[in-house]
């Protein structure tokens, strides 16, 4: 076995999960341990080494089949040097991650934001696979979003390419203040926590739902009552997806992309959902911006992460 392979990396706060894939996208062998964010950086860099080295001990794949390690991972990069300039959830600040791990792993190290990694993963090997150009969202907490052009994830002057959670799209006079300070992003009223924020509103003005028996109200719980018909549930899920469809409808006039894929625990509702959002698209989008154009759910559910940081290798 000489073929090469690529070992990819998911830093979360919790848990850091390793993949190794072949040069088709296809997942291995998956390993996964215990960030410790707790213990400080030094034992978080010490422990994606670690996972990087012990994944492929224990499969069948020499090291020297390793063409290189991505990693992806939550936070305000630099991303051609590899340096995390700072990550909130692992309290990481300005460390050079890609040349610490370079010097360990004797290995080539790409470095990228964990929602542009997804994306790629979706793109390269999920269901964008064969696709060059398409966009992600990722409806969880909050949207996270990426964006691949020409195979290739395309990060803007900033790094701040495919930030779609942000995209200030709800007017003015709805809009409430986002998690990043700014008034109207997308994610306020598209993400899990906008579902339920605008459920719980719903409840405590008093409006005839469902969901003021439910005690502690998620974002399943308002689609599961909208698929049962309550009209409450039913307006807050129509919205979420508006703002989605209207969001595509504007990134199809300045990227013209030819699918988008929406991954994330609030895509599991389905073609309930995404019928929803492809009637908003249609009606906002120009016609030849849409023509033939995709709205796919996600395949890779959690590994998208990891396939993605493999992906770098092969498409940076
Ligand atoms: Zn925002």
């Amino acid at each position: 076995m000489s073929d090469k392979i690529y070992v990819g990396v998911d830093v979360g706060g919790t848990a850091i999960k390793v993949g190794i894939c072949n040069a088709d996208g296809d997942l291995l062998h998956t390993f996964e341990g215990p960030t410790e964010t707790s213990k400080g950086t030094d034992t978080i860099l010490q422990n994606i080494a670690k996972y990087a080295q012990q994944i492929v001990e224990e499969s069948s794949y020499e090291w020297e089949q390793v063409d290189g390690v991505g990693v992806g991972i939550a936070g305000f990069l630099d991303i051609p040097n590899g340096i995390i300039k700072f990550a909130p959830n692992l309290k990481i600040e300005n460390v050079n991650l890609k040349a610490y791990l370079e010097q360990v792993l004797g290995k080539r190290v790409l470095v990228n934001n964990d929602a542009n990694v997804a994306a790629l993963g979706e793109a390269w090997a999920g269901a964008g696979k064969g696709i060059p150009n398409c966009v992600c969202y990722t409806l969880g907490t909050g949207v996270g979003g990426g964006i691949i052009i020409h195979g290739k994830i395309y990060e803007g002057y900033a790094g701040m390419a495919g930030e779609l959670g942000h995209i200030a799209i709800v007017p003015d006079l709805e809009a409430i203040q986002c998690g990043c300070g700014k008034m109207g992003c997308l994610e306020t009223v598209s993400s899990a926590t906008g579902i339920i924020r605008m459920a719980k509103d719903a409840v405590e003005r008093g409006d005839r739902t469902s969901l003021s028996l439910v005690p502690n109200i998620m974002a399943k719980d308002v689609l599961d009552a909208a698929k049962a018909g309550d009209e409450v549930a039913s307006r807050i899920v129509n919205r979420a997806a508006f703002y989605l469809g209207k969001s595509m409808a504007t990134l199809s006039v300045v990227l013209n992309p030819e699918c988008y894929i929406i991954g994330g625990g609030v895509a599991k509702a389905g073609e309930f959902l995404f019928a929803q959002i492809r009637e908003v698209f249609e009606k906002y989008t120009q016609d030849q911006a849409k023509e033939n154009v995709k709205i796919l759910p996600a395949t890779l559910g959690n590994n998208a992460g990891v396939v993605g940081a493999a992906g770098l290798l092969l498409r940076s």
